[in-house]
């Protein structure tokens, strides 16, 4: 029997690790700084060399650890295989033999990191008891991840879950990252609640106290939507139409039991889950609409714990 796992995050900036015992449970967590110069060759060798540090600091042996999950910023498909992490500046590659070669052959499963911290919030989080399930993270930008049978969906080339992308904003003029003007992502984002209600109040006169405002945060937006502010309701509206229509495609299209809702804006709570959910059973095809509506509990810890549970699950 092994007694312990990893579950590493990798973020653009920095990369956190987790140590486990192989309940599931988190022991310590630390976090390493990601070095992206020359294509962010040393990344692996920097994590491995954390690990091993860990391993020694607590005298442990390589033979007692399970696994090392990884979580990458990219989309990685079920073979391990990560197809070009923009910001790490990595190409195509297998990761998990990649990673398992630098650390004396111990296994190492890899996966999308939104697809990762939804693993996380099924294993240990909101979604606990969900085998089916979706994850959306609404952050600066909108994530996805999608849990069937209790496993991550990573699809052909590991785009599955990018719900973010999905084309339920039409008529838009702002263009997404992704090329796209027609994303979730540009109007339920943390970013794009705020552009929408700078748009809101240019074009209309609904009195709001928005307008004396100087930085407005999604936030502010938010907590003034709860108050019953007309202007922050209807950029809420925008967001909650869109990210309805995207949350029943997805029901359509497997069925799932639960949405967990994470991210920054998540933490709007209540409000904002029923906000959503009544506008979803609006729009799902009713034999898909029984999902629950839960709040991630996860945090920023999601990443970790769902990256252990790739090798302990
Ligand atoms: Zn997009």
């Amino acid at each position: 029997m092994k007694k312990y796992a990893f579950g590493v995050d990798i973020g653009g900036t920095t990369c956190k690790i987790g140590f486990f015992d192989t309940n599931g449970t988190l022991l310590d967590k630390w976090e390493i700084k990601t070095n992206t110069e020359n294509n962010g060759e040393s990344i692996l060798s920097d994590v491995a060399k954390a690990v091993d540090n860990k391993l020694a600091q607590e005298a442990i042996s390589k033979d007692d650890v399970q696994g090392i999950g990884i979580g990458v910023p990219g989309p990685v498909d079920s073979q391990g295989v990560v197809h070009r992490c923009v910001n790490l500046g990595w190409g195509v590659f297998n990761i998990e033999r990649a990673f398992s070669d630098s650390f004396h052959g111990v296994p190492c499963k890899a996966g999308n990191d939104a697809n990762v911290a939804a693993l996380g919030e099924y294993f240990k989080g909101g979604g606990r008891g969900y085998s089916d399930m979706l994850m959306v993270t609404l952050g600066t930008g909108v994530g996805g991840g999608v849990i069937l049978d209790g496993r991550i969906v990573a699809g052909a080339t590991g785009g599955a879950g990018e719900i973010g992308h999905m084309p339920v904003a039409p008529g838009n003029t702002e263009v997404c990252n992704c090329g796209k003007s027609d994303c979730l992502e540009l109007v339920a984002s943390a970013t794009g609640i705020v552009r929408e209600a700078k748009k809101a109040m240019k074009n209309t006169d609904i009195p709001t106290p928005l307008r004396d405002m100087v930085d407005i945060t999604a936030k502010d937006v938010i907590d003034l939507a709860k108050t019953g502010d007309k202007l922050a309701l209807s950029v809420m509206d925008i967001m909650g139409d869109a990210l309805a229509r995207a949350i029943a495609n997805v029901a359509c299209t497997v069925n799932m039991e639960a949405v967990v809702i994470g991210g920054g804006v998540s933490k709007a709570g209540a409000f904002l889950l029923d906000f959503i959910e009544e506008k979803f059973k609006k729009v799902v095809f009713r034999p898909c609409g029984n999902v629950k509506f839960i709040m991630a509990e996860l945090g920023n810890d999601g990443g970790i714990y769902g990256a252990a549970a790739l090798v302990l699950g």
